[in-house]
């Protein structure tokens, strides 16, 4: 019953808070006009390059999948985490922390061979700028991340049943869905500089340019930072993270080396729209009641005994069923990617007619989308089925197709 109100709730939030209408896609024929104006060489370097990289990726999906259901809907899993625990008498807290990681672990794993393998494209495309060392630094860095959150979030998951083993489902979605927005909180002071250095931007012409942007705009920023990117890809982007007094707007020191201030201020713009119109905030309560439904989900399952005897657990809420939560985590976020996929979709299209309302200056954002697609090797027009799967962000084609309807009044 509860499952069925948040994912009620969820769906109405989503229908609510997304742009669906405004502003539309472009139509096919201005796309295609986009395309044929985007230099050939380009157009065939995103495309060989996509090619490339994407059999990697796609394996690695598929790899993790079959070993999270391997993992989860076989007594293999359960068996793991009994190991983990017999050295310490079987302690509930070691079984679910220690064999918790142990499985996690396992699971990610299985996709480093692909991790590496796309490492080793993107050095031969000259996209990334690390070594071998760099790389495994990087992965370590992950892997440490997600052992810490990880511990916790087990710790706290399994105290929490063992407290209150029939409303756990109650505590543990409310949880859920406070973790979602302190991640989102804290993630840009405690996560991101792991792995990146974070620079306000000199003082010049072009800092004093973004901030008077951002007054024009009404958008309070205290300051706009810039990422070290340049320590491992030649790739350019910008992003806004974090939530309330977290939230900054970031730019790659790439982009700064590549592009002209006009175009560095268009992207700026551009994310400009997603802190004004709150798509951290509304990304991260739309995750919140994601994740809520989520826990749901799993104690309805929890009531299915075949699927607990698959698992070899004797009960949902035991650290033996860690496994099949993992399992049935990896399967949420496999059916729910295309559907974030097309919330994002329109959330950046909307902050695209931000950025050319804002600036008045559709030629800038079309010849930034080319700059943009020329350092990352974008396909500028993607197969529909993997883009409408897989794509964040409109095509390179239809954003540059957006300007021009608008540059014509559209
Ligand atoms: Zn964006």
């Amino acid at each position: 019953m509860a499952f069925a109100v948040l994912l009620l709730v969820l769906i109405a939030a989503t229908v609510v808070l997304i742009p669906w209408q405004h502003p539309p896609t472009p139509p096919r024929s201005a796309q295609l006009a986009a395309l044929g104006e985007l230099p050939a060489s380009v157009v065939a370097k995103g495309k060989e390059f996509a090619a490339a990289m994407r059999p990697g990726g796609y394996l690695a999906m598929a790899v993790g999948l079959i070993a999270a259901l391997v993992l989860g809907l076989t007594p293999f899993g359960s068996k793991i985490v009994a190991a983990c625990g017999r050295p310490f008498g079987g302690h509930r807290l070691a079984e679910a922390v220690l064999g918790g990681l142990a499985v996690l672990l396992l699971a990610q794993l299985v996709t480093l061979p692909f991790a590496a393998w796309r490492h080793t494209i993107l050095v031969r495309y000259g996209l990334s700028t690390q070594n071998w060392g760099g790389w495994a630094v990087d992965v370590a860095k992950s892997y440490a991340v997600t052992a810490v959150l990880g511990a916790v979030a087990l710790a706290a998951f399994y105290g929490l049943t063992r407290l209150a083993p029939r409303l756990w489902w109650i505590f543990a979605a409310t949880g859920a869905a406070l973790l979602v927005v302190l991640m989102s909180l804290i993630y840009p002071v405690l996560i991101e500089p792991v792995f990146n250095k974070f620079e306000p931007m000199a003082d010049g012409p072009l800092r004093t340019e973004l901030l008077a942007l951002a007054e024009r705009d009404g958008v309070p920023v205290g300051d706009v930072l810039v990422a070290d990117a340049s320590r491992r890809t030649r790739a350019v982007n910008a992003y806004v993270s974090g939530i309330g007094p977290t939230r900054r707007i970031v730019v790659y020191d790439t982009l700064l080396d590549e592009a002209p201030d006009d175009e560095v201020a268009m992207v700026v713009a551009h994310e400009l729209g997603h802190a004004k119109d709150g798509d951290v905030l509304i990304g991260t309560v739309l995750g919140a009641l994601g994740a809520a439904v989520t826990v749901c989900g799993i104690a309805v399952l929890g009531g299915w005994t075949g699927l607990l005897r698959r698992a070899g657990a004797g009960s949902i809420t035991s650290p033996r069923a860690i496994a099949l939560l993992l399992a049935i985590v990896a399967v949420v976020g496999l059916v729910s990617t295309p559907l974030q996929n097309l919330v994002s979709r329109r959330a950046e299209s909307r902050a695209d007619e931000h950025a050319i309302t804002l600036t008045g200056d559709p030629g800038t954002f079309a010849s930034m989308q080319q700059r943009l697609a020329t350092a990352n090797m974008s396909d500028v027009d993607p197969p529909w089925l993997l883009f409408w799967l897989f794509s964040s962000h409109p095509s390179t084609v239809q954003r540059i197709a957006a300007a021009r309807v608008h540059a014509d009044g559209g």
